[in-house]
This record gives C-alpha cells, structure tokens and sequence, in this order.
C-alpha cells in the first residue's frame, strides 16, 4: 500500500486504489456480497461477450474532500441514472439503483484513507461488462455481465493544471455514431482514436479534438464545450449525437444562479471568431472540470480566445463549481452525497 506513486505527480487513472466492489450476475441479476472485496485482477472466459462484441459501458465520477474534513460524491443519482441508461442502450442487464449507489458508496468508503487532499480528489469508475461466453452472439446482447467499480486517487486530468488549451475543430470525422453519442460506452473511444492520434500527429501543439462533423460542433472526445462572456453562456442543446455531461447541466444551473443567460442552441463555426474577440471558451467534464480553452485551429486559420489566457468568466464558473464539490460553498440544489470518513 504505502509504495504508491504520489496521484498528484503521476498520468490521471494510473494509480488504484486497494478495495472494489463487484457484482457477477447470475440469472441476470447482479449478485453483491454486501462488501467490498481487494482491488485485483478477475478471470472471465475468453468467449466473453464483451471482449468480442464491445458490451463494455462506464461511469466517471469523484469524490472530494470537504473543507470539515469529510466527504462526498458529487451528483451521484446523476451518475447512476445515466449508467443504467447506458446499460438499457446496449442491452445488458440494467442494474438497480440502489444497489449501484451502495457499491459505489462502499468503494469510496472502504478508500478513504488514499483519497489525496483537494485540488486531488478520488476518481471513481463503475464499469459493466458482457460475459456471457458466446461467441455466436453478435447480433444478441449479452445475457449475463460484470459489474464493479474502481478508484483512482487523482490530481489534475491535463498535466500542468488549469492551462489554456489548443483544439483542433475535426469537421469532417464524426466522434461517434448517431445511436451512441449519449452512450458512454468503450466503444466511442477506440473510434475517436485514430482520428484523433492522426490530428496529433499532424500538429504537436494540439491537446484535443473538437468534433464539428459537417459544422456541427458538439464536444471533444470525452468533455462538453461551451462559449462564455460577460452575460451569456452558450452550449450546444441535447439530443442523442452526444455525451450529455453532469458537469455540463451543472454549469448551466450554476451560471444561471449567476445571472447569466444561458442558451442551448447549435453553435455556427462562423460565430468562433467573434467569441474569440470578445469572449472565452472551455470544455467541461468530471476529470477536467472546467478547462479554459485559448487556440482553436479551424485548418489553417488559428483563432485564440482573447489573449489566450483563462478568461474571468471560466475562472468564475470553475470556482462556483469547485466550491459546492469540496464544501466551501453551500448546496442548494443537492448535489453532494456525504459519505462516511
Ligand atoms: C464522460 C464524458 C463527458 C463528460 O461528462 P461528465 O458527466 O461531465 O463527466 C463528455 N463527453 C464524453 C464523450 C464523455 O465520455
């Protein structure tokens, strides 16, 4: 336990922390034996469904200290609603909430003793997976399935912390396809890979891709993204072609606390410039948080976002968000799920 590398010094999500909570299903329905059990590796079979077939979905989300010492998870129904929505999209056996909030709650109470000190916090990732062994079931969901969750303590997401970063607008790859923008499944990552590794390549100053297939500017490879300034916040509406982030919804209820405007709308590429004149962007996501956006690079033009530093009304959204995550501000929309410490 204690030869651990240091989670604020080392890559996001390399470090575990020792207890996990699992539930194999049986039947269909999950068995959990009411307690957490060592962090190590399981054994399935090699025909397991979602080695071969992609039945693999997620959750990311964290836990924080709180400013009394304690501490709690940030919109944890949030999280769990929206894993078992991913559950149902893929056809795997949907777990109960209560039981996904139990597991999730004796995971970060059974690690409270690796979470690091704010800004860190711990990383908690549920994850299910398809294991019925078959391989002659691809066009057939996966009868049975995996579920556990795991914890990282983590500190920043982007090495060097809240830094303007470089996006690269793809307008012609799409992130995803039509019928998994809202799925926060394996599957959506290994396709935004090469795409994305091929942009990187062709330019080293860029951190990530914002997909804007045919114009339609939607979100990067795993964060939302928004245009702010003094009055107004703009992100794109929902609907199904992507990631409906709970940092995202919770930044429009905070900005909107705020005063500020919010709208939902599609975002133009022709208007970046403008914002970029007078206004800021950034990206939003449980790992990034709030992540001030200073280039962007729209082939060979390079628009930056006033004088490329974090803007003051980013600066300001972050701090409100951060506030009610580590309980140095109040609560007033029930967000925070206090846990035992
Ligand atoms: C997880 C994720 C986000 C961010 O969602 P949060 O709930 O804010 O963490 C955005 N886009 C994609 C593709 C994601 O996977």
């Amino acid at each position: 336990m204690s030869e651990k590398p240091d989670p604020m010094t080392v890559p996001f999500g390399t470090v575990f922390c020792d207890w996990m909570a699992t539930a194999p299903s049986e039947d269909g329905e999950y068995r959990y034996a009411g307690k957490v059990e060592p962090y190590g590796d399981f054994s399935m079979s090699p025909a397991a469904h979602a080695l071969h077939y992609g039945s693999t979905i997620f959750e990311g989300l964290k836990a924080h200290t709180q400013v009394d010492g304690s501490l709690a998870i940030f919109r944890l129904d949030d999280h769990v609603g929206r894993m078992r929505q991913s559950a149902a999209q893929l056809r795997l056996p949907v777990p109960d909430e209560a039981l996904l909030r139990q597991m999730i709650i004796d995971s970060v109470e059974a690690n409270v003793s690796e979470v690091p000190p704010p800004p860190g916090s711990l990383y908690i990732r549920p994850t299910l997976i398809g294991t019925e062994p078959n391989i002659g079931a691809a066009a057939t969901p996966s009868s049975e399935a995996l579920l556990y969750i795991v914890n990282c303590p983590v500190g920043d997401y982007f090495k060097g912390g809240v830094r303007p970063l470089t996006l690269l607008l793809e307008e012609q790859i799409p992130r995803t396809t039509p019928q998994f923008g809202m799925v926060k499944s394996g599957a959506n990552y290994a396709m935004a890979l090469a795409p994305t590794l091929d942009a990187m390549a062709r330019n080293e100053a860029v951190d990530q891709i914002l997909f804007a297939t045919g114009g339609d500017i939607t979100e990067t490879g795993a964060a939302n993204f928004f245009l702010a300034d003094d009055d107004r916040l703009v992100t794109r509406q929902l609907d199904q072609s992507f990631l409906h982030g709970v940092t995202r919804a919770s930044v429009l209820t905070l900005a909107a606390d705020l005063g500020y405007e919010v709208e939902e709308r599609p975002i133009e590429l022709d208007e970046l410039e403008d914002w970029a004149s007078r206004g800021e962007a950034f990206l939003s996501g449980t790992a990034a948080v709030l992540s001030p956006v200073g280039t962007m690079l729209r082939g060979n033009a390079e628009i930056t976002f006033g004088d490329g530093q974090p803007g003051v009304n980013t600066l300001r959204l972050r701090e409100s968000l951060v506030a009610i995550q580590n309980g140095s501000g109040g609560d007033p929309h029930g967000w925070r799920t206090t846990v035992r410490s």
